[in-house]
């Protein structure tokens, strides 16, 4: 299984401005002063391999939307917030002139996770498939709703995919073309779900726009067994531990320090940080990652976790 990051930011798509450029640039120069580059290739492999993370890559992005390319014929995707406009254009590359059959996954509908789809190529593919599978009754209505006039000059029955909306059920593992997928219900406004991807042993969840109250300790074993044992977690770190306990507070999201504190209960071996908060710059994402790996070091019992933060463009092969 391998898992592509297409978008990894909460609430609202950002982007680099011309500052955070500028500044980036201004600190790479410094970091090469008194090299000399022969060709671009050159500059490229120094700055591939000795420039630091947050000069030559950016978080992003796109709002939420994560590839599992499972090996099989049918493509697996989670939320098809902005990032489902360049996933889409990836699927369309792939597939030449065959249409593609796509299983999307919806943890809830709020904007940030459903805005991308009316830029979702294979929509517009005469012959292609797509299935929406959600835990929620108002789904289709609202995919609907969003390219309703005013608000968008394409109608929803005007896309030349056949789209079929698919009810899934808490807790029961359904088999969809080789996987089993088993949703989970999470605590956030109007209800999210998660989805636990099991094939050929191999285990990733993906959990976002959750909220996470560890002095309750039955919901917090309820969710350590849909962690259990997982090779990844996809887990909503938007928040520092301290804006989580205290003005953010039941703003229905999750921190890093959550993250790692109940992936270690679960025996989990890969938590990824994800659903970044749009404030957030890259520096600060940075630290985050740094704060949760040192925290992982030091409350290490047994295995180690691997902790990364998502970017668009990541990928990871389980
Ligand atoms: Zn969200
Ligand atoms: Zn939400």
């Amino acid at each position: 299984m391998r898992i592509r990051f297409w978008g990894t930011r909460g609430s609202i798509p950002v982007s680099l401005t011309a500052a955070d450029i500028r500044d980036k640039l201004a600190r790479a120069l410094v970091a090469a002063s008194g090299r000399r580059f022969a060709s671009f290739e050159e500059a490229h492999e120094y700055a591939t391999r000795e420039l630091d993370f947050s000069l030559t890559h950016t978080f992003g992005g796109h709002t939420s939307c994560v590839e599992l390319d499972t090996g099989g014929p049918e493509y697996f995707v989670c939320d098809m917030g902005s990032g489902a406009r360049p996933f889409g254009a990836h699927v369309l590359a792939r597939q030449g002139r065959r249409p593609p059959t796509v299983n999307v996954f919806m943890s809830h509908m709020h904007w940030d996770h459903i805005m991308g789809f009316p830029f979702f190529g294979p929509a517009y593919m005469p012959g292609a498939k797509i299935r929406i599978h959600s835990c929620h009754d108002a789904c289709e209505h609202a995919f609907r709703l969003q390219q309703a006039a005013p608000c968008f000059p394409v109608d929803f029955d005007y896309l030349s995919a056949s789209i079929e909306f698919v009810r899934l059920v808490p807790d029961q593992p359904r088999e969809i073309a080789g996987v089993t997928v088993t949703p989970h219900l999470q605590l956030h406004a109007g209800d999210s779900y998660g989805f636990r991807f099991e094939k050929d042993g191999r285990s990733a969840v993906y959990t976002t726009d959750s909220e996470h109250k560890l002095e309750n300790f039955a919901e917090s074993a309820d969710f350590v067994d849909f962690l259990r044992d997982a090779d990844v977690v996809i887990f909503d770190a938007m928040y520092s531990m301290l804006e989580a306990i205290s003005v953010k507070a039941d703003w229905g999201h999750s921190s890093n320090v959550v993250g790692v504190e109940l992936c270690q209960m679960a025996g989990a071996r890969h938590l990824v940080l994800f659903h970044h908060e749009p404030a957030n710059d890259d520096a600060t994402l940075l630290r985050l990652l740094k704060e949760a790996r040192r925290l992982e070091e030091l409350t290490r019992g047994g295995r180690a976790l691997e902790i990364t933060s998502a970017f668009d463009g990541m990928e990871i092969e389980l």
